[in-house]
């Protein structure tokens, strides 16, 4: 029989099991695990220095390529991030040197394919050049991802794009959004014609050829020509706009959700009077989008506009078959936190939703983090336009998921769509 023998570390008393015990005892496992611990933080706080890898460059080329390397793990760098975000860097370069990261782009695609795609798509994005070699030598290595980097594409490519579909194993869903992010006639009679006689590899995709269109956010209308699904200009929503009144961004409204009993929003009221809006082409004095921002994310939630530019809950909504049982627990949403920028921005600068932009916007294309989702009009069926978004994530700290919001102009009916990762 063995005494029972203590940990003699201060304060802790944990029983030392037999196995394990020295003769005199000592400190139980866990203790010295946790000074093992202390004495390693301890040396890395001691030993650790800071490496700015941009210290001295000054080219923004450079800038951009130490931007795109993400240097090895070591507990003891501490790595020093740019000052600036990609996209400022990106939006400063002068022809030449979109000229020289295009060309990097392209090298770097022989060795490193995924980290050029990245590049490709931000330089792509953010820049206007003249890409028609990156196009190329994307097709060329059958890198089709992502599809929008090939927006603006030359002819040759977009026929090469288009034969491509009828050979043996290309990736045709990533040549299908690559044509509709071209979008140009000769896609447009494409996409007409493949919808009067679906190709025969029609029948292993999800959707129907042309309705590709959507995710560049454009759709053939009933009549062949090509219908944009977005409205110009494009504004940020950023914080220091808030008190700006052109755009408010989530008001409270007094009337609760028929389905969960929470407070509904106003996620958008956009003044159709503010002459930048006018372009939207819009009927009623103000595009109000009221939502429940619950049961949005289980469902399209549809609202009505009254002619004085406000909405309420639509009677189109249809209940969907499951909602939470906690929404009281719900957090709301900050009010009023989001206003929009002064100067509007190219409408696909967010795009792609991983990239550092502020995603939040009114007019635009919408940065589709699952498959694009534009509802139809339950008044007049055709596809609502996209007229904003707002990313949880810039409202509040640890929140997720972007709210879409859309509007038909015939009917005066708003929309709200949810995703998250
Ligand atoms: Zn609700
Ligand atoms: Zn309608």
């Amino acid at each position: 029989m063995v005494d029972r023998v203590v940990c003699t570390v201060d304060g802790c008393g944990n029983a030392i099991l037999p196995e394990t015990a020295q003769e005199t005892g000592g400190p139980c496992m866990a203790c010295v695990g946790k000074k093992k611990a202390a004495e390693r933080r301890a040396h890395i706080e001691a030993n650790r220095v800071d490496i700015d890898r941009f210290a001295g460059v000054t080219d923004p080329v450079e800038i951009l390529a130490l931007m795109s390397q993400r240097p090895k793990f070591d507990p003891l760098v501490r790595h020093v991030s740019y000052p600036e975000s990609a996209y400022d860097v990106y939006v400063r370069l002068s022809p030449d040197q979109i000229a020289a990261v295009r060309d990097r782009v392209i090298r770097l695609l022989e060795t490193d394919a995924e980290q050029a795609a990245e590049i490709a798509g931000e330089l792509t994005t953010f820049t206007t050049g003249e890409f028609g070699p990156l196009h190329e030598a994307f097709f060329q290595r059958d890198s089709l991802w992502p599809p929008y980097i090939f927006r603006g594409a030359a002819a040759s490519v977009r026929d090469r794009l288009i034969r491509a579909l009828d050979g043996p194993d290309l990736r045709r869903n990533h040549a299908l959004l690559a044509l509709a992010w071209i979008g140009d006639p000769v896609v447009v009679s494409q996409f007409n014609a493949w919808r009067r006689t679906p190709p025969q590899w029609a029948a292993e995709l999800h959707v129907e050829p042309h309705d590709y269109a959507k995710a560049a956010g454009w759709e053939l209308s009933s009549d062949g020509a090509r219908r944009e699904l977005t409205v110009q200009p494009c504004f940020a929503l950023v914080p220091d706009r808030a008190d700006s009144s052109e755009v408010v961004v989530v008001t409270d409204r007094g009337d609760r959700c028929p389905w969960c009993e929470q407070p509904l929003i106003d996620l958008l009221a956009i003044d159709m009077a503010v002459s930048e809006f006018s372009s939207w082409g819009m009927r009623h004095p103000r595009v109000t989008i009221t939502t429940c921002h619950v049961c949005s994310g289980y469902g399209t939630v549809f609202c009505d506009s009254t002619t004085e530019g406000s909405a309420r809950w639509s009677k189109h909504n249809v209940k969907p078959d499951y909602l939470p049982d906690d929404a009281a627990n719900w957090g709301r949403m900050p009010t009023r936190y989001l206003g929009a920028a002064a100067q509007s921005r190219p409408p696909h600068t967010a795009i792609d939703w991983m990239t550092d932009v502020t995603l939040s916007q009114v007019g635009g294309l919408p940065s589709w983090i699952q498959d694009e989702a534009h509802p139809k009009c339950p008044g007049c069926n055709s596809t609502m336009m996209f007229v904003g978004q707002v990313s949880n994530e810039e409202l509040a700290e640890f929140s997720e998921g972007v709210y879409y919001a859309f509007f038909c102009r015939e009917c005066g009916i708003g929309a709200t769509e949810y995703q998250q990762t």
